[in-house]
């Protein structure tokens, strides 16, 4: 077993963590880190466990520990669910102490030499870890995944792109409110409301894009252009995509090239890789938030309504994925499992 520690252990993403870890094949928290409020507290009493299952009862006797490499001893894979100031210089200090540090904070998210994995379609950017260790001189690294919106976006693109090129993307969400962390937008302005504004995210889903589908040293060279929205819903992204392509396609090609779209994780049979990471519904009321969000374990997207598009001559559809899951800790425990593969851990 490797021994994992959690930074940020008792938020919304480190929460998630912990779940997603408990009963892990490959991987056991052993270490919880989170500020000055909860240290020296036991994990049970630091953090307010917000999950519909029981906190693990190995971790609820952890002694919650400080956020540095010093007190963090004898783990093997650091996982960071750190706010994104805070893991400027945190994450850098274990990675300069040698440990491998895999990320859910947008801190270096778009640093040229560090990987940003959205694994099933740029598992080759793995090899950024070689770039980063010889600039930076330290033995350790700093890997991350994408924003949670575009961890879900990304993912319907990659077969379209290969196959038929891509020249336009434009996106319009509705995002979950558990984004935005606990307790996140105050219910009286949320309850009845949409609310058409989420701080930085459309110029992270604007750029993140471009740089999980390019080449490691190379972002891909289409436009995006996104509208973000905060909706009245728990758990779920979902979004309306409209694409040009580069060459013509019928939806039905366009749905053929996401049901048979498979990355490195499904071939290499990973614990935390989904079967599909695009699933396609024909029906013309789904994807829906409640229904479709858990697919795949929450690991899946959830695509519909695939259809021609007017405007640009290409194809519509929407797109649901879970934006805590695979849009957060779900996706780092997957990238975690790819470092494993790839024998850096
Ligand atoms: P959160 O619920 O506010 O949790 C923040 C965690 O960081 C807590 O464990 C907190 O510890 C710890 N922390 C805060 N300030 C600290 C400090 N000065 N020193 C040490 N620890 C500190 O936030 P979240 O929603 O889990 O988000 C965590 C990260 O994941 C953010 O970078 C966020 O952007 C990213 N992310 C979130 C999502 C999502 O869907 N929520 C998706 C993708 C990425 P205490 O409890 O002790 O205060």
């Amino acid at each position: 077993m490797l021994k994992a520690a959690v930074l940020g252990a008792t938020g919304n993403v480190g929460q998630i963590f912990i779940q997603q870890l408990n009963g892990h094949p490959w991987f056991k928290v052993s270490v919880v880190a989170a500020s000055e409020r909860s240290i020296e507290k036991a994990y049970s009493r630091a953090a307010k466990w917000r999950q519909p299952t029981p906190m693990p009862e190995e971790v609820a006797d952890l002694t919650v520990v400080p956020i540095e490499p010093n007190a963090v001893k004898d783990v093997d894979v650091v996982f960071s669910a750190l706010p994104a100031d805070i893991a400027v210089k945190t994450e850098e200090d274990f990675a300069k102490a040698g440990y491998i540090v895999v990320s859910n904070a947008s801190a270096h998210r778009m640093e040229p030499d560090v990987p940003l994995l959205n694994p099933e379609i740029n598992y080759d950017h793995i090899s950024l870890i070689e770039e980063q260790r010889k600039r930076r001189k330290w033995d350790g690294a700093i890997v991350t995944n994408p924003n949670c919106s575009t961890a879900v976006l990304t993912l319907p693109l990659k077969p379209i792109y290969d196959k038929f090129g891509i020249n336009k993307v434009i996106v319009s969400t509705m995002q979950a409110l558990s984004g935005a962390g606990y307790p996140g937008v105050p219910s009286l302005d949320i309850v009845d409301n949409v609310i058409p504004f989420i701080a930085k995210e459309e110029e992270k889903l604007e750029l993140e894009t471009l740089k999980i589908l390019g080449s490691p040293l190379k972002p891909a060279d289409f436009k995006v252009s996104a509208s973000c929205h905060r909706v009245a819903v728990l758990d779920g992204h979902m979004m309306a995509v409209f694409v040009e392509l580069k060459h013509e396609a019928e939806p039905e090609s366009v749905i053929a090239a996401m049901e048979n779209f498979v990355g490195e994780p499904q071939k290499l049979r990973l614990p935390t890789a989904p079967e599909k990471p695009v699933v396609v519904r024909r029906e013309e009321d789904r994807p829906q938030t409640r229904l479709d969000r858990m697919e795949g374990k929450g690991m899946s997207t959830v695509v519909g309504r695939v259809r021609k598009d007017l405007v640009f001559g290409g194809v519509k559809f929407v797109v649901l994925g879970h934006n805590t899951i695979r849009g957060a800790a779900g996706c780092g425990i997957l990238n975690a499992e790819c470092l494993k593969a790839k024998k850096y851990l």
